[in-house]
């Protein structure tokens, strides 16, 4: 076929697959690499450059611990990042964390893409969908050449904010119940740090917070009014008018492996971003982040041990969000589940992360975590809906209460989702059934 009809506009068809992915990001990437390894052919459609979607453009590392059995993609992540010269762990008490750099998880799910046989179309935003009789037939895309349809049996909606999901019709909640997103923020990440002096700096204060305290990796945080050590510092700062009294709600940096004096900065939160369901609103985050940014890289170089000669790498090229639209799916995981630890006989992951909300206007609400060997499982169900046949939907959007998501969302429990959820869309197809209709049992096998 060589236009298809959107409407009354005749389009242009870049090609079929029988899986299209539309985002290729944490969740995109490891379902478009479980598909097409099963004999799918896959199509990832990235408005991006590569592929890694958060922790590579949102600059969002490491991986918090999750200590379950993990899919296959994941351990083949870790084992291809060792492989090009990444420490990713450290026999550090920390539960699990893999390290990484940005730009290394990009090339290893790049590979990995590739060598399944995928391909990604990078630089190509969807811009629209078209539903017939329940089903997608077609998507409209916007590329370097203008508009084009690009045609799948199957398509899954990867995008994070269920951009795909929310444009075919599946109804959708965002926030909390006052409509209010977890805090969003803009990244960055420095160089030039004395990290062993810092660490001694911190150290002498007798701050606990990280279980690290000797060997590479080195992590660091403060939030106010919550006893931290290095608090009066920042105040300092505050009251010598280089930081503001809101850049004090959460600081935390990390390691960088492979990047010596390197640290990436999980900060600053964005206040002024309650609902981040606008994109004008989105766009003023951004521009209010670089503010915060150059303020905290100024109080860091003037006042804290080991930055005297410390400098700013980068910003962020994408907007940090923790959660904003989750699909109202064929079933919502609740906090229900998280406390009876549920199983289910379609589990597509394993979560054990705490329930971990940067509330936007109660501060960090956290939820009892999981001891070892306990964990709750996200059901296929998840990731269906009743309204579209022929999608998943995969990532921090798929159908759980606010509370939920925020254990949910870390990478490696949306990697290991995204691992089932590919293979789902080639046994559905090879049985032929719709994504819908398929029962969701023996993913994790
Ligand atoms: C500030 C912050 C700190 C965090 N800290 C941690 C942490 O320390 N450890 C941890 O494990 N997790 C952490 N998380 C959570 C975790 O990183 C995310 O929940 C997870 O990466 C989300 O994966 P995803 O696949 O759902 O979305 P993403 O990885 O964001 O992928 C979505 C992809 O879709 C693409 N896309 C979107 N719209 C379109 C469109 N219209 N057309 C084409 N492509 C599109 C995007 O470019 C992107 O590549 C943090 C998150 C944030 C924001």
């Amino acid at each position: 076929m060589d236009t298809y009809g959107f409407g009354a506009r005749d389009l242009p068809v870049l090609g079929e697959w029988d899986t299209v992915v539309v985002g290729g990001g944490t969740a995109g990437a490891s379902v478009a690499i479980s598909a097409a390894r099963e004999g799918n052919s896959v199509l990832v459609v990235e408005k991006a450059a590569s592929l890694g979607g958060t922790p590579t453009h949102a600059l969002v590392t490491p991986m918090m611990g999750s200590r379950v059995e993990h899919g296959h993609n994941l351990g083949e992540i870790e084992r291809r990042l060792i492989a090009l010269g990444v420490k990713t762990r450290e026999d550090d008490g920390l539960m699990g964390y893999i390290w990484f750099t940005p730009e290394t998880f990009a090339e290893v799910l790049e590979q990995m893409l590739l060598e399944a046989g995928g391909t990604a179309l990078y630089d190509a935003t969807l811009a629209s969908v078209d539903v017939e009789a329940g089903a997608i037939r077609a998507i409209e895309v916007m590329t370097v050449e203008g508009p084009r349809a690009i045609l799948a049996k199957q398509f899954v909606d990867a995008t994070g904010d269920a951009v795909l999901s929310r444009l075919a019709g599946v109804p959708c909640l965002s926030g909390d119940d006052d409509g209010n997103n977890q805090m969003s923020s803009l990244r960055f990440e420095m160089g030039g740090i004395d990290v062993d002096a810092y660490r001694d700096y911190c150290l002498s204060l007798d701050d606990d917070f990280s279980p690290l305290r000797q060997g590479y990796f080195w992590e660091s945080a403060m939030v106010a009014e919550r006893g931290f050590k290095l608090e009066p510092l920042f105040q300092e700062a505050v009251a010598d008018g280089v930081l503001q009294p809101d850049d004090l709600v959460y600081y935390q940096c990390f390691s960088l492996p492979t990047e010596p004096g390197c640290m990436a900065f999980n900060c600053p939160h964005l206040p002024g971003l309650k609902s981040n369901a606008s994109a004008m609103a989105r766009s003023a985050a951004l521009a209010q982040g670089r503010f915060r940014v150059r303020r905290l890289v100024t109080f860091l170089t003037g006042y804290m041990p080991g930055f005297e000669h410390a400098f700013l790498i980068r910003e962020a090229g994408m907007l940090g969000i923790r959660e904003s639209w989750r699909i109202q799916g064929t079933y919502v995981l609740d906090v229900g589940d998280y406390i009876k630890r549920a199983r289910f006989g379609d589990a597509v992951a394993r979560g054990t992360w705490y329930i971990d909300v940067h509330s936007a206007t109660k501060g960090l609400v956290h939820m009892e975590k999981y001891r070892a060997g306990e964990y709750y499982e996200i059901p296929y169900r998840c990731l269906t809906n009743r309204v579209v046949k022929n999608m998943l939907t995969v990532g921090r959007c798929i159908s759980t209460s606010f509370l939920v998501q925020a254990s949910v969302r870390i990478q490696q429990t949306v990697i290991d989702m995204g691992d089932s959820a590919g293979r789902a869309c080639a046994r559905a197809l090879a049985s032929g059934r719709e994504l819908a209709d398929f029962d969701g049992c023996g993913l994790m096998d």
